[in-house]
């Protein structure tokens, strides 16, 4: 599919180094819960700051025992953001808990920290705030309103690893280390890779240790073959993809600075185009670490904006929406009765925003010629 692309929407970048590293697994005989995963998760729990880390098979799973040993359950409420991919909100279903949307904000995409308040009721449990795109939301209002009504923070960071949120005392925390859980994901198009792959973060010993037995069947801490306490799940990530992670931590930094030096080089060159609303901007207090790199055009409609898509496809460079809003799927319309204007402003992003082609190797003159053809196919559009 995007092997026909001559600019993908992202593009993992594998060394020697990450090659070696999982043959010298292959060759070890051991593949699964040995060194490799232990190593990684100390290491991945030392980067972002938290205690403990468990390394799990994708995001959405350790999304899921994130809620689990959370203790969110059939008939609690769980306010999160319409605005983020779909496995978000599927967590809480996933517990039979419900998700209760909340519309964004209109400049970071991220959820509107105005608007939490308005939805709490007596079933509200938790917030499981996303972090979009690649910055962290508004964590000091957050936190505010968790503590006042006693709700537990959950993290989906799946997107924004290594973003940093300074808070007005002026300490300066990564997304992952404020919530009760916190959730990473490692598919090929986030900013560090293991193919598929997961973590979640904690500085809880007992949601640790509840994550640690239910990605292994239930079984007991010790890693026992011998009992399963309780009803768990296989969501265990092998050594190849341990020691693949390892390697792509090591020049975690590095890539990000990567990132960020394509994502400027195309703010740069949007900039010069009033067709273009340069979104979402980043907050002052906030390091973007750049998952995707989305913009707007001014006056589109969804479907010109899927025509620009399409045109763009035809010059072979890669284009997607981000995101379609999550309670317009048909899943979510059907089961929860949403509609078109339920979310104005999380819809609003998804009609008009776009995705263009972003990873660490691409280059001045890439991004000119991605950014002469994006003006040229909106130019054609509009006459
Ligand atoms: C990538 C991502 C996930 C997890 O996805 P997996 O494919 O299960 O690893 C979860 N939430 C968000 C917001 C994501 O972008």
């Amino acid at each position: 599919m995007a092997t026909n692309y001559k600019y993908p929407l992202s593009k993992p970048y594998i060394t020697e180094k990450e090659i070696k590293a999982v043959e010298s697994v292959l060759r070890s005989g051991v593949l699964s819960l040995g060194k490799k995963t232990e190593e990684f998760e100390k290491a991945f729990a030392k980067k972002i700051g938290v205690k403990y880390a468990v390394a799990v098979n994708s995001g959405t799973s350790g999304l899921h025992l994130a809620m689990i040993a959370c203790g969110i359950k059939e008939g609690d409420e769980v306010i999160t953001t319409p605005f983020s991919f779909v496995a978000s909100a599927n967590s809480c279903l996933l517990v039979g808990a419900k998700p209760v949307f909340c519309d964004i904000d209109e400049t970071t995409f991220n959820i509107d920290s105005d608007k939490i308040e308005e939805k709490i009721t007596k079933k509200t449990k938790a917030i499981l705030v996303a972090h979009i795109l690649g910055q962290a939301c508004d964590m000091a209002k957050i936190n505010k309103i968790a503590k006042k009504h006693n709700l537990i923070i959950i993290e989906d960071a799946c997107e924004s690893i290594m973003a940093t949120y300074k808070s007005q005392s002026g300490v300066v925390k990564k997304v992952g280390a404020f919530g009760e859980a916190s959730v990473f994901a490692f598919y090929p198009n986030k900013q560090m890779t293991t193919g598929e792959g997961g973590m979640i973060c904690t500085n809880s010993q007992k949601v640790y240790k509840m994550c640690l037995s239910l990605r292994n069947q239930g079984r007991n801490e010790n890693r026992q073959w011998l009992d399963h306490e309780r009803l768990g799940y296989n969501y265990r990530l092998t050594e190849m993809q341990a020691a693949l992670g390892l390697e792509q931590l090591k020049k975690l930094d590095w890539m990000i600075k990567q990132r960020q030096r394509v994502a400027m080089l195309y703010t740069k060159e949007l900039k010069k185009y009033p067709e273009l609303i340069l979104a979402p901007e980043t907050d002052a207090h906030n390091t973007h670490t750049w998952f995707v790199y989305v913009t707007r055009v001014k006056n589109f409609t969804e479907k010109q904006r899927n025509q620009l898509i399409e045109k763009m496809k035809m010059q072979a460079i890669q284009t997607k929406p981000y995101f379609p809003s999550i309670h317009l799927f048909s899943f979510y319309r059907n089961t929860f009765g949403y509609k078109k204007g339920d979310f104005p402003v999380s819809e609003k992003a998804s009609d008009t925003s776009i995705a263009l082609p972003f990873y660490l190797t691409l280059q001045k003159d890439d991004i000119c010629c991605i950014v002469e053809a994006l003006i040229k196919n909106i130019r054609a559009i509009k006459k």
